[in-house]
């Protein structure tokens, strides 16, 4: 058995706009080309995606919402509906794959044919709202999974990790009154999308379901393995989740100008060996990447390649998690502790 399953495709570089986006082709270009290369290699499984349908899309976005990226989709100008988030003909297509690829490579794993998966695609996902796309992002690609997980194969506990340097404000709102998904927040405070306070942890059956880890500039390596290695060791003994899926985005990176966290390529690594270890220790392994952001290609590639190395090892490492005091402040007195003990 091949413990790694990879989705890449082609038809995910033809999302694209003439005029400059940070989200475009060229992001994963490279990463395919070298993937191609290894692929003799049989080192992993490439897993073929497929189109999400529209009855799936709907578990999470509102059929309005459908109707309206299609009446914008043909239309001249890419930006009429959102500035950040282009829309043309070949979009929703690139989107329904980026969703299905994710559920391709989930059938994959509850049918233990590998352990872990990466979803290699775009356009990303975590800031989409039930009705709303923003952020580059058009379907929410790993709460469709989490759906996906929940209906096709009846989970009640998956739990989210998103480590990309904005708050996953779309994951969040979609699963914020329920217990069935946990959704854990790691980013920088006070960017984009401008939401994610430790304050935030969900309402009704959803209480202390979600967590947000706000950080701040300049945080790097000790102080992100800290405050995230401390909370999953509590959150994982205590929830145990039946699946752990990961919003993997990449631009919290020290040499990425979009942000001021100064994570290292080497932490991608640090972080997988970290959710290897929950996901042997609580739910069979079962643990699925799925690409958000990331926006310095020569970066992206690096700290993508260093992820998926630290899939291939034989064994996982168990990194020290030490106490760090900025990140001890963060932690000190945080809502989510009247939930959860860490
Ligand atoms: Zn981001």
């Amino acid at each position: 058995m091949n413990k790694l399953g990879l989705v890449f495709d082609n038809r995910y570089l033809h999302h694209s706009v003439q005029t400059a986006s940070p989200e475009n082709p060229d992001r994963l270009r490279s990463i395919y080309m070298r993937l191609q290369q290894k692929l003799s290699g049989n080192m992993f499984t490439r897993i073929q995606p497929r189109e999400a349908s529209d009855t799936e899309i709907t578990t999470a976005h509102s059929p309005f919402y459908i109707k309206q990226l299609c009446e914008h989709a043909i239309k001249e100008n890419p930006y009429s509906y959102d500035k950040d988030t282009y829309l043309t003909d070949d979009s929703l297509p690139a989107a329904r794959l980026a969703a299905g690829g994710c559920f391709a490579l989930t059938d994959r794993i509850m049918n233990a044919d590998i352990d872990y998966g990466f979803a290699l695609i775009r356009p990303p996902g975590h800031h989409a709202t039930p009705g709303r796309g923003m952020g580059f992002c058009i379907f929410n690609n790993i709460a469709l999974t989490a759906e996906y997980l929940r209906r096709t194969f009846g989970l009640k506990r998956i739990l989210i990790v998103d480590f990309d340097v904005h708050h996953a404000n779309g994951t969040q709102e979609i699963f914020y009154e329920t217990d069935e998904v946990m959704v854990l927040s790691i980013h920088q405070q006070g960017i984009f999308p401008f939401s994610g306070e430790a304050e935030e942890t969900g309402s009704s059956a959803g209480t202390g379901f979600t967590i947000n880890l706000p950080v701040h500039a300049q945080f790097g390596d000790s102080e992100y393995t800290s405050i995230l290695g401390r909370t999953l060791q509590g959150i994982v003994e205590q929830y145990i989740p039946q699946f752990i899926l990961v919003s993997a985005g990449y631009d919290a990176h020290r040499d990425e100008t979009i942000s001021g966290t100064e994570l290292s390529t080497q932490w991608y690594a640090t972080i997988s060996h970290i959710l290897r270890r929950h996901a042997a220790e609580s739910c069979r392994n079962r643990l699925l990447f799925v690409l958000e952001g990331g926006y310095n290609p020569i970066i992206l590639e690096k700290s993508i390649f260093a992820t998926i190395d630290a899939l291939l090892q034989d064994t996982f490492d168990r990194p020290g998690i030490l106490p760090v005091p900025r990140a001890e402040k963060i932690l000190d007195g945080h809502p989510f502790r009247k939930y959860w003990t860490i």
